[in-house]
């Protein structure tokens, strides 16, 4: 049986949720397929779930430090399957509010797998879909390394089905995800480790932004161990795990090995070729753009896209630009991927926008490039005494005579809710004397920004 759809929508997550309500709501007949859980990566096992546990493990950090204000604590105790179920119910009622979403925005919904059998026909166990446009939301996974015994550990998405808190926990990878998830357990009382395969995790982040992670890290966080080639992960006899390194350091006696080491693109078995989309050899599509595979009626949005920015506001800003010009009139809507802020919910969490210093550097030359940076400690820690105290760290990124700021990097307390209004600044071309002629809100941290 054949339908006719304007739009037929590949994935219920994040990107596709988006285009497929804003284009229903410029009229479009949709159709929607998801073979998982409305709301995809983000609500069901990405930003919602792990945001709750971060929320946790600051509030275990702040209880710790409680008694510098006089508070006297007793007996408190965390208990991890309580709250396991509160965040559970709470995303499952979001996925409730998606499934309304969808009603009321009179979307067709179909629960199963999409593959592609030409550019306009999708089939779903069996049925096919006709529609004008496809578009490929669908995603992508997590990977785990090629060595021996990797099945004993688990993934992100396993991190979210613990059942039991681990007690002794090692965390690979160096990016965003096995910094938080490291973070998390940490601060929950996991005794964890966190293994990179370099010098320092968050790789393309501003070098002082990593510089005061680790520091952070040392004072009060997940032990890092640098240079750890992951070689293998074995089962010992009584049950425990050891991740051995390939120059033979031995991460003994864990409950939970986390794999954080990257993500592939939902695309195997999409029948991609079939309706002539190319696809790269890590399974990412390539678009132009305007969100434009190489097959004309099939467009693709977020993480698939392998674009530089797999982050929920990016999946949905560009679906929704996409949707305004297919079916909203906007024949140029299309999303400016440059100065998109983002943050990691580290412990305390760091945001960046713009030009790292070194990337500063390499497009407009040194002697362009000026750097305004502190390094302080926050009020926070007026009371607390000084092998307690992490450091907070801020650096402005200018070029030009003008001094236009073009990175904007913050780490510490407060950095995830300070930079979302400094980017703002960015884009609308602030220079340093901007910035300046600010007056301060004080006292703050974020009035460092512009008192620098
Ligand atoms: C642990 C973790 C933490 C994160 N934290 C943040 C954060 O704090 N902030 C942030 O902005 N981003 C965060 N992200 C990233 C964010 O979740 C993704 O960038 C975002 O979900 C991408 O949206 P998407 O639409 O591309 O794909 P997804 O949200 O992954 O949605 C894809 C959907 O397509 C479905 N699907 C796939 N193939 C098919 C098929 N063949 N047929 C039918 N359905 C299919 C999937 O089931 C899924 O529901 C995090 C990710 C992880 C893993």
């Amino acid at each position: 049986m054949t339908d006719e759809y304007d739009l037929i929508v590949v994935g219920g997550g994040s990107g596709g949720m988006a285009t497929a309500r804003r284009a229903a709501a410029h009229g479009a007949r949709v159709a929607m397929v998801e073979r998982h859980r409305l709301g995809g990566t983000c609500v069901n096992v990405g930003c919602v779930p792990k945001k709750v546990m971060w929320y946790a493990s600051e509030t275990a950090a702040t209880l710790e430090r409680a008694a510098d204000y006089g508070f006297t604590l007793d007996g408190y105790r965390f208990d991890w399957q309580a709250l396991r179920e509160a965040r559970d119910a709470y995303v499952e009622r979001l996925n409730g509010v998606y499934a309304r979403n969808v009603e009321r925005a009179e979307i067709d919904l179909y629960r199963g797998t999409a593959r592609l059998q030409d550019a306009q026909t999708v089939e779903v166990d069996g049925q096919a879909l006709r529609g004008r446009y496809l578009l490929l939301a669908p995603g992508g996974r997590p990977t785990r390394p090629a060595i021996p015994g990797a099945e004993h550990g688990i993934d992100s998405d396993g991190f979210f089905e613990l059942a039991e808190q681990p007690r002794r926990a090692a965390v690979v990878g160096a990016g965003y995800i096995a910094v938080e998830l490291a973070g998390v357990l940490h601060h929950l009382g996991t005794e964890t480790a966190l293994t990179v395969r370099r010098d320092s995790p968050l790789r393309g982040f501003d070098p002082l932004l990593r510089e005061a992670l680790t520091e952070a890290m040392a004072v009060d966080g997940p032990t890092l161990h640098t240079g750890f080639v992951p070689a293998a992960c074995e089962r010992q006899g009584d049950g425990s795990l050891e991740l051995v390194s390939e120059d033979g350091q031995r991460l003994a006696g864990l409950d939970t090995v986390i794999w954080a080491t990257g993500r592939r693109p939902a695309t195997d078995g999409l029948g991609l070729a079939s309706a002539g989309v190319e696809v790269r050899g890590d399974g990412s599509i390539p678009v132009d753009d305007y969100q434009r595979t190489s097959a004309p009626s099939v467009f693709a949005v977020g993480d698939v896209t392998g674009n530089d920015f797999p982050l929920t506001p990016v999946a949905i800003a560009a679906g929704r630009r996409l949707a305004d010009r297919l079916f909203g009139g906007k024949a140029d809507s299309r999303l400016d991927y440059r100065d998109i802020p983002s943050v990691v919910f580290s412990h305390p969490p760091l945001g960046t926008v713009g030009l790292t210093e070194p990337e500063a550097q390499s497009v407009y030359g040194p002697d362009s490039v000026a750097c305004y940076q502190t390094r302080f400690f926050p009020m926070n820690y007026a009371l607390a005494p000084q092998e307690v105290k992490r450091r907070t760290a801020m650096r402005l990124v200018t070029v030009g005579a003008e001094e236009r700021v073009v990175g904007v990097h913050i780490f510490g307390e407060g950095a995830d809710e300070m930079l979302q209004g400094f980017a703002v600044a960015v884009r609308m071309g602030a220079t340093k004397a901007d910035l300046d002629h600010t007056v301060a809100i004080h006292p703050t941290s974020a009035e460092e920004l512009v008192t620098l």
